[in-house]
Formats: structure tokens, C-alpha cells, sequence
């Protein structure tokens, strides 16, 4: 089967931070992908804002170049590339200053979708914000993304959205977080609310738990002065992971509506329950396998930040009463490995005697790499010898079946054209973020005022010996890291 590519509307779409790492590994190669999908109409333009002094050409070098670098091989078509080239235009920028905004002004045409896309430092979406408005650039039908992070603690996103609210309505403010463009999660909704078979099983008492993992395999390294002002709770926990526990928990929204299901998830984290110490396990990995460790990385020789977060967390409503979500995250980790595992019950009455060889239904739902989705069932092992009992997965992705070999669309990309489209359903609202920093505040400063070291852990491990611990005090175990 090969799926339906539907054009979007023409656009004309600024970045700024066109020069920046994230636009030429993620949203510039992204938008060449769907320019040969046949998406991009073909008079949208895409323009690069930056501080750099850049003529036109350089730019389109610099993209070219950003093609090669970050587009597979067998996806690089010179005619196409060409093409794409073509839609490109470049304006020189300065978000603080006075530098380049009329220019860009008087690229802009009317009657066409306007996007501004701020691939800079949270610090200057104020100041890019206040330009836009003030040299009649944006206009009502105009929308902005915004990449994380969104804040570092309640009272900085309450500030960032009150300076982007001064300029731009809710509905224009796109606040991205690329795990929701991810396949598979959206597939997720499709499995729970396109189905009867789940919803009724989806609730405590069916579900003995939750695991949410993100496993990354790379350290900070570069990232070193960054990260060390965030750590794991708030680079990935407060956003991506909450967001996947959104999706699980949520109740099903009246209609699949941007609001009706952004109401959801807030009523999901409105819910989640403070989280003793004991409940959280911090880490920090060590030196290993040519890796100096997380502090030579940061400029502090005494950081305590952590590279590793895991916790047991409770949605404390009537539908996840009991029900503990296990999230845990980090870098430097065995393997590069993201998933949602929903284990349930036991059958209320074992019929065989084959104990040894139960196990519980499992659903897995693969982020990466290889997105899909498993329900780990029982049958009967094969021939005979009595009723012994097998667990083997029922494949539900049928990613082959329904992609056909074609160029699937990464969460970058797919966010990017409903951005166009003018569909929120996937991006955060400000509400959201405000109350995941509401539940993620006390948890950080728990520690800090306690002083809390993170515990060590080799590279290469599955994450420090205490997280392992978290889950056998409760008789569970977590699934492997591969
Ligand atoms: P970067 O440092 O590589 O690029 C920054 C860009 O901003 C450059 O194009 C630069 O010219 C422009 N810029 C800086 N100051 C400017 C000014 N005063 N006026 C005009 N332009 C200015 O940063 P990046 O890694 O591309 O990150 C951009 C944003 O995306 C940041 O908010 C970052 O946190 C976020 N982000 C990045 C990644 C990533 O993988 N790189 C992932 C998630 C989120």
C-alpha cells in the first residue's frame, strides 16, 4: 500500500538560526525530504534568517552541503536537490538589533502562510517575538514554533510564555516536541481509541505497570556547558517522557481536536502525584570505554547533575489507581533503545499447569530505532508433549505493509507540515508546560536542598545498580536496554 502525500498550502517559512545545527541536521534536510515526497507546493519558500553575513548563493551552498552531510545517499537526486535550492532565500539578521528586519519584511508576500520557525536560544524568542510585531512582519494568520527548552523551571516558561502571548495568540504559538511527530506514538493513539479491544483493558485493573525508557548511547560531549545547567530531569523527563505518559494515561478525548486532546493530557500531569526521594534514583556515568566522564564534560569538576533520571511515578485518578509508571532515561547507556511497555495482569485463574512458561501479555510500542509495536502474547507451544505455553510477539506495525519501501516521514518533518497546516493537535499547549514544571519543580529542588550526589554508573551499563533496585523492591523488573 502506499500512502497518501498530501500537498500543504504554499508557505513562506522563516528560520531563524538557518545557520544553526538544528536547522541543517533536522529541518533542512526534513524539508527537502518532503519537497521530493511532493508536499511543498511549488512556489513555498523557505528562508533562512541568521546572524551570519551570507549572500543568497553562500546559503544555498551551506544547505547543499547540510543535504549531503544529513540526507541517506539513495535519497540525494541532483535535479532535485536543485530544486529545492531554488526555494531558498536568505536574510542576515540580528534578533537583538535593527539589522535585517526590513529586508525581511519586504520579502514576505502576502496571502500566503506565514511560519516563523525560532531555532535560536530561548532568550531571543522575546526579542524575535517583538520584531515581528512591531515591523508588521506576523500577521493574525502568522504562527510561530518554538523549540525546547521551554523554560527551566516553572516561573522562567511562565515569563517565555508571557512574552510570546504579548505578540501571538495560543493558537498561533507551536511548541514543538518531536516526539509526538514520531510514528508510532500517533499510532498509539490510533491502537487505543480506533479499537475496542484495548480501551476496556486499559485501566488498573488490568495493567499491573508501566515502563517508559529513552536510552541514549552518546554522551553530552559537546554539550558539555549546556546540559550541566539541565541534567536528564529536565532535558527529557519534563517534556518527551511526560508526554509519552500523556498519551498512555489520557482519557479519550470527544473528538481527535488540538484542545480536546491537549485537555486530556493537562488533566494527565494535572494528576501525577509528588514523588518521594526514595522513588528516584539519579546518575552520573562515569570514565569508560574512551570516555573521560560526565564531569570532564562540564566545566564544573564537583557537577552533581545528572546524565541519568529514573522514577516510579502515580497518576493518581480512578482509572490509574495503583498503576506505577516506571520512566527512566540517560546517556551513555548500553544501547540507543526508546519504548513504551504496558505489561498487564495475570489472568485471574491459571487452567495450566505449565507456570514456569507464562508470562505476561506485554504491549511494547518501539520509538527507535526500528519504530513499531508488539502485543507479547501466549499460545501453545508447538507440537507434542502436552500444553506447554510460549510467549511470541503479534506484530502490529505493519510498517512494511504499509510504507511499501517508501521514505517515511521522520517527526521533524511531519510536525513541520502540520505547522503549515495549521494543526496544533501535536505540539504542546502553554497550559501543558506550565503544569509539568509545576510537577517537575519540587522533585528537582527536593534534591538540591537535600544535596544529593548522582551515582555513578559505567558507560556502556544499563544505568546506576539503585535504578535496578527500584523496580525489585517491587518484584518487577525492567525490560533490557538492546
Ligand atoms: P546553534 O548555536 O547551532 O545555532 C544558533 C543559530 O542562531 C545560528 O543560526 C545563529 O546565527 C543564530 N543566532 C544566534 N544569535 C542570533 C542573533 N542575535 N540574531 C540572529 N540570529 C542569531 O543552535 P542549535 O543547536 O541549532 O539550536 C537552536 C535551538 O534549538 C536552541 O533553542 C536549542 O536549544 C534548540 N534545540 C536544538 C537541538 C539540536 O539538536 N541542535 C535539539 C533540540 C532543541
Amino acid at each position: 500500500m502506499v500512502s497518501r502525500v498530501i500537498p500543504v498550502d504554499v508557505f513562506d517559512l522563516v528560520i531563524f538560526g538557518g545557520t544553526g545545527d538544528l536547522a541543517r541536521r533536522k529541518i533542512l534536510p526534513g524539508l527537502y525530504r518532503r519537497y521530493v515526497a511532493g508536499q511543498m507546493p511549488a512556489d513555498s519558500r523557505i528562508i533562512g534568517a541568521a546572524r551570519a553575513d551570507l549572500s543568497e548563493a553562500d546559503y544555498r551552498a551551506q544547505v547543499a552541503e547540510a543535504i549531503a552531510e544529513f540526507v541517506p545517499k539513495d535519497r540525494q537526486d541532483k535535479t532535485a536537490i536543485q530544486g529545492f535550492l531554488d526555494r531558498l532565500h536568505y536574510v542576515a539578521i540580528d534578533a537583538t538589533g535593527t539589522n535585517g528586519w526590513s529586508a525581511l519584511k519586504g520579502l514576505m508576500r502576502d496571502s500566503v502562510v506565514r511560519a516563523f520557525y525560532f531555532s535560536v536560544a530561548p532568550s531571543l524568542f522575546g526579542d524575535i517575538a517583538q520584531r515581528l510585531s512591531e515591523h508588521g512582519i506576523a500577521d493574525a494568520w502568522s504562527r510561530i514554533v518554538v523549540e525546547k527548552p521551554f523554560g527551566r523551571d516553572l516561573a522562567s516558561a511562565k515569563a517565555l510564555n508571557a512574552v510570546l502571548a504579548k505578540h501571538f495568540n495560543e493558537t498561533q504559538i507551536y511548541r514543538i516536541d518531536h516526539y509526538l511527530g514520531k510514528e508510532t506514538v500517533q499510532n498509539l493513539m490510533a491502537v487505543r481509541f480506533a479499537n475496542i479491544l484495548f480501551e476496556p483493558l486499559w485501566k488498573a485493573e488490568y495493567i499491573d505497570h508501566v515502563q517508559i525508557t529513552v536510552a541514549e548511547t552518546v554522551g553530552v560531549d559537546g554539550r558539555g556547558a549546556y546540559y550541566d545547567k539541565s541534567g536528564a530531569m529536565r532535558d527529557m523527563v519534563q517534556n518527551h517522557l511526560m508526554q509519552l505518559l500523556c498519551l498512555i494515561a489520557m482519557e479519550p478525548p470527544y473528538h481527535f481536536d488540538p484542545d480536546a486532546v491537549r485537555d486530556e493530557k493537562l488533566k494527565v500531569i494535572r494528576a501525577l502525584k509528588p514523588v518521594p526521594s526514595e522513588d528516584i534514583v539519579r546518575g552520573q556515568y562515569g570514565a569508560g570505554g574512551g570516555d573521560k566522564g560526565y564531569v570532564a564534560h562540564s566545566e564544573n569538576p564537583a557537577s552533581r547533575t545528572e546524565s541519568y533520571i529514573a522514577l516510579k511515578v502515580h497518576v493518581s485518578n480512578w482509572r490509574w489507581q495503583g498503576v506505577p509508571f516506571y520512566l527512566r532515561t540517560g546517556k551513555r547507556l548500553r544501547a540507543r533503545a526508546s519504548e513504551i511497555a504496558i505489561t498487564f495482569k495475570q489472568p485471574p485463574h491459571a487452567i495450566f499447569d505449565d507456570a514456569k512458561g507464562w508470562h505476561e501479555n506485554v504491549l511494547v510500542i518501539r520509538l527507535q530505532p526500528n519504530e513499531g509495536m508488539n502485543l507479547m502474547v501466549m499460545i501453545k507451544e508447538p507440537g507434542p508433549g502436552g500444553m506447554r505455553l510460549m510467549q511470541v510477539p503479534l506484530d502490529m506495525s505493519f510498517a512494511d505493509a504499509i510504507t511499501d519501501g517508501e521514505d517515511v516521514p521522520d517527526a521533524y518533518e511531519r510536525l513541520i507540515m502540520d505547522v503549515i497546516r495549521g494543526n496544533q493537535t501535536l505540539f504542546m499547549r502553554g497550559d501543558e508546560v506550565e503544569a509539568a514544571w509545576a510537577w517537575t519543580d519540587p522533585i528537582i529542588q527536593g534534591w538540591e536542598l537535600r544535596g544529593d550526589k548522582p551515582q555513578t554508573y559505567d558507560p556502556g551499563s544499563s544505568g546506576p545498580e539503585d535504578a535496578l533496585m527500584l523496580m525489585h523492591r517491587d518484584g518487577r523488573r525492567w525490560r533490557e536496554i538492546r
